[in-house]
């Protein structure tokens, strides 16, 4: 037998199917089921102990050890009570752009075939979204670190001399970035990665509503510089991981235009937030950044992995990324034309086929349905706010911009509100019924339920703080006091 191919077209066809209809099945009823459950330790010791496999197996035998042994253990991101760090829930209809895209099993990196032309419509779409000129350039990217990371070395090399900086690293120069204190962490290990080390991002400091402090930043650049730094870049976020603040978008592309500066936005699900009318104007700012990073598999529901950047400059992604080589040269015809290609843009030469499945949900869901689901969430994480305050055993540690709600269950006398919030989180997750996540917010360990899943409704907001009182009475003997809600009204 030569070749890989199934030796019964309609074997295959007839597995195909089953697997297909289980899965259907399966993403149907996954708000049935638990949020999350432990793997238990026998199957867990499958994997780890599994030899090498020297002879083949059935397609059908290895459907069923998935079945059994690792669809039940997922991490529950489908799931509408999942309100854990920033999960997108994912489509059925996503699934089925996956499978054509892995049938056609496409290279993206370049050359002259149609798949390119998919994936250069989708970042066309994307800067029209953002409302950043046609000319953007754009790559589509495992997810907004790798965005980030492909923007800072973007901006590194576009600010302070690209060619010289690509033959000779950045040894000896001291260039600085500035970023607030509640910036992701990928943020920092982007300037790590790029051999600026993270020293070279400047931490700024947050206001009261947890945005960067502006006059923070002066005094910070004014400093750097007259020690000799050399700043270039600064970057705002649209949607902070711990509690969904917006910088000050329109005042640090001010700022960055005075001080010549490039203006990087992390967006990576706020950025969607220009897709609703009602929070639109919470991102203001952002289509004026010189590149933004955001991702498509949070708030706008493509399966995992598909990030994006975006860079305004048309030239300055390539000056970047761009080399010559002899087994890439482009033609004018054939197969190896349809410059620029995507490798130019970033770090990797062989690209799956993610924009399909971008296509896919920006035409299949269209912008407005997709920003219904952004007011969607906002609009359970504001019920979830409300209750929190009209409920006096629970606090709210931030005030809720988007989607995040950050709080926690304060009772009187003696306990550790940190260690009490933390294990009735773990106890939320092992109990199946919701899973939200933590942070620290100035100092104080949160609970924090952010709303990105398009399934998700004020019903599950209420039955997940109900749950969480529950084992709160479980866990300390008695009902914690004033529990109940105060009447609305
Ligand atoms: C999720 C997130 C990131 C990282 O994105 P990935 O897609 O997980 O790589 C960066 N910044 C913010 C604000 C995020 O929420």
């Amino acid at each position: 037998m030569a070749g890989l191919d199934p030796q019964d077209w309609e074997d295959l066809r007839a597995q195909g199917h089953r697997m297909l209809d289980a899965m259907i099945d399966n993403i149907r009823d996954v708000a049935a089921g638990p949020v999350w459950q432990p793997m238990p330790p026998a199957l867990r010791a499958g994997f780890a102990t599994a030899p090498l496999p020297v002879e083949g197996r059935d397609l059908g035998e290895l459907h069923a050890r998935f079945v059994e042994a690792v669809q039940p253990y997922s991490v529950g991101n489908r799931h509408p009570r999942f309100m854990g760090w920033v999960h997108g829930g994912g489509t059925a209809q996503g699934m089925l752009a996956d499978m054509l895209a892995a049938g056609l099993n496409a290279n993206l990196g370049g050359r002259n075939h149609a798949p390119v032309d998919v994936e250069r419509m989708v970042i066309r779409w994307a800067a029209e979204m953002f409302g950043f000129p046609d000319t953007t350039t754009g790559l589509l990217v495992t997810g907004s670190s790798m965005a980030n990371f492909i923007a800072i070395l973007t901006a590194s090399r576009a600010v302070a001399g690209g060619a010289a900086l690509r033959q000779a690293g950045v040894g000896g120069r001291r260039l600085v970035g500035y970023a607030a204190r509640t910036a992701h962490g990928c943020v920092a290990r982007a300037f790590d990665m790029a051999g600026l080390g993270m020293q070279a991002l400047r931490r700024v400091p947050t206001g009261r509503d947890h945005r960067m402090d502006l006059a923070a930043l002066g005094h910070m650049l004014a400093e750097d510089r007259a020690a000799g730094f050399e700043p270039f870049m600064v970057i705002g976020t649209a949607g902070t991981v711990d509690t969904g603040s917006v910088d000050p978008l329109n005042e640090l592309a001010d700022l960055a235009q005075a001080e010549k500066l490039w203006f990087h936005v992390d967006g990576a699900f706020g950025a969607l937030a220009r897709l609703s009318a009602q929070h639109a104007p919470l991102v203001q700012g952002m289509e004026r950044a010189d590149s933004l990073a955001f991702d498509f598999h949070k708030w706008a529901q493509v399966p995992y992995d598909a990030g994006c950047v975006l860079v305004r400059d048309p030239g300055a992604q390539a000056a970047a990324f761009a080399q010559a080589l002899d087994y890439l040269a482009r033609e004018d015809r054939g197969l190896a034309a349809h410059a620029p290609w995507f490798c130019d843009l970033g770090p990797d030469l062989s690209r799956g086929f993610r924009a399909l499945k971008v296509w896919f949900a920006l035409e299949g869901f269209g912008t407005h349905r997709l920003g219904e689901v952004v007011a969607r969430s906002c609009a359970v994480a504001r019920h979830l706010a409300a209750r929190v305050s009209r409920t006096p055993c629970l606090e709210l540690l931030a005030p809720v911009t988007l989607n995040i709600v950050c709080f926690r269950l304060v009772v009187a006398d003696g306990q550790d509100l940190d260690r009490l919030n933390a294990e009735l989180v773990k106890d939320l997750h092992e109990s199946g019924i919701a899973a939200p996540s933590t942070t620290r917010i100035n100092g104080q360990l949160a609970i924090r339920a952010a709303m990105v899943n398009h399934r998700t409704t004020e019903q599950d907001a209420d039955i997940m703080l109900d749950a969480l009182l529950d084992l709160a009475q479980l866990r300390l003997g008695v009902a914690p006091q004033a529990c109940s809600p105060t009447p609305v009204g």
